[in-house]
């Protein structure tokens, strides 16, 4: 018995119990759509911005006390690329450490927060564009544990991931992505985590921005701004600094996901607006 139902209880007598039983999931039914959860984007960047206590470490930690605390937590990461389209819907997902070449600290660390196989089910039967396999192998992948680690520490809120079909043209995205809109009214928050800008051939460690990666980033947050999302759809269309910025499109795909739940003229707010390391941008929004 939990305690609403205890209290319920101990006033009214159980007789009185199927009546307000039903007056209460009433209620509940009304009250995720007053509490509609953001959207957010991340750049993630580098896995080592999990435990390095720099400035896009910190900005996660407060992130973690300002956003509504959501019933579950969609991930839609840069770092699950499948030939189809998948969702975790284990009760215990495990942590990926999905890199190579990092110090063992990295290795050590988990994110044990449960899965959610109830809202899987409910995102398998919102997405109506193709047929979504529940998935008992993946797991969280850096691309959701490294900045669910400081922002949410306790790994106390259910998390599962969406993958993404990495054969499937841009628009197919988008237009996927708007049916999980029915999630944020239900306490989900849906984060799509990449980097629009995100070319690790050019890395430059002395840390200055290349200018396309500037202008390219520039681009898309004036597209992002203007609800502009063909622009950001057809990015390819910028030519030669869209080749440059997005060599391969894994990292720029989850930026597709948070724009389209984003509705009309809806609040949006940027942090990290920086490039990391030359040629990998920050840059992350939250949406409501
Ligand atoms: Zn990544």
């Amino acid at each position: 018995m939990n305690r609403r139902t205890f209290v319920v209880n101990s006033i009214l007598g159980t007789s009185s119990m199927a009546t307000l039983t039903s007056f209460m999931n009433e209620m509940d039914g009304i009250k995720p759509s007053e509490e509609k959860m953001p959207v957010l984007f991340i750049g993630h960047g580098s896995p080592m911005n999990a435990i390095e206590h720099n400035e896009y470490h910190n900005s996660w930690i407060e992130l973690g006390t300002k956003l509504p605390r959501p019933k579950a937590i969609l991930t839609i990461s840069a770092h699950w690329l499948t030939r189809d389209t998948r969702v975790t819907a284990m009760e215990r997902p495990n942590t990926i450490h999905d890199f190579g070449g990092f110090p063992k600290e990295l290795f050590a660390q988990q994110y044990p927060a449960p899965g959610s196989p109830d809202f899987a089910e409910l995102t398998k039967k919102l997405i109506t564009k193709t047929t979504v396999h529940s998935d008992y192998e993946w797991g969280l992948d850096h691309g959701t544990w490294s900045f669910l680690l400081p922002m949410y520490p306790d790994a106390d809120i259910p998390v599962y991931q969406l993958s993404l079909d990495y054969y499937k043209p841009m628009q197919y995205h988008y237009e996927l992505a708007k049916e999980l809109l029915e999630l944020r009214k239900k306490g989900v928050m849906v984060i799509g985590s990449g980097n629009i800008v995100h070319n690790l051939g050019m890395l430059n460690f002395s840390g200055q921005a290349y200018d396309w990666a500037t202008e390219f980033d520039q681009r898309m947050k004036e597209f992002i701004v203007d609800q502009n999302h063909q622009g950001i759809v057809q990015y390819d269309k910028l030519g030669s600094i869209a080749k440059l910025a997005v060599p391969t499109h894994d990292h720029f795909l989850p930026l597709l996901y948070s724009i389209a739940l984003q509705e009309k003229n809806e609040q949006i707010s940027f942090f990290n607006e920086k490039t990391d390391m030359g040629s990998v941008s920050m840059r992350s929004f939250r949406i409501g």
